[in-house]
């Protein structure tokens, strides 16, 4: 399958992933837009929160409930942010869903209302 994620979860694309278990994987975003900005990424391909199954839901939520134990060691003690871009509008580059994970530094809340 042509997908990135796909290619990182398996190998073929060199990565380090700095946290893994059966349902997710974490790695350092490539093009940080943030002091700390990670990835948390599932391991089974799906594009879109429209296309995921019950299974895919709890494998996600397992996966960010993991989150608290390791912000800490992800330099994101003092809070962090999560966003997943959904389709165009939101500027989804990569269609394998993967949550953004932004911190380390206090995070501009910024109103994007094109004035
Ligand atoms: P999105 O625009 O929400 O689809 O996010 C895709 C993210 O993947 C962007 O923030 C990219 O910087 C990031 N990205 C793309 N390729 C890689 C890669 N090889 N390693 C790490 N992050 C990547």
């Amino acid at each position: 399958m042509d997908c990135i994620f796909c290619k990182i979860n398996n190998g073929e694309i060199p990565s380090e992933k700095v946290y893994e278990d059966n349902d997710v994987f974490i790695i350092r975003d490539i093009d940080p837009k943030a002091d700390k900005h990670y990835l948390m990424i599932p391991k089974r391909h799906y594009k879109l929160i429209s296309e995921m199954t019950e299974e895919d839901g709890a494998a996600l939520m397992r996966g960010l409930k993991k989150i608290p134990g390791l912000a800490d060691q992800l330099g994101l003690k003092n809070g962090y942010r999560l966003v997943i871009n959904q389709g165009d509008d939101a500027g989804q580059s990569v269609f394998h869903l993967h949550v953004h994970i932004l911190g380390g530094q206090a995070l501009d809340f910024p109103d994007l209302r094109k004035k």
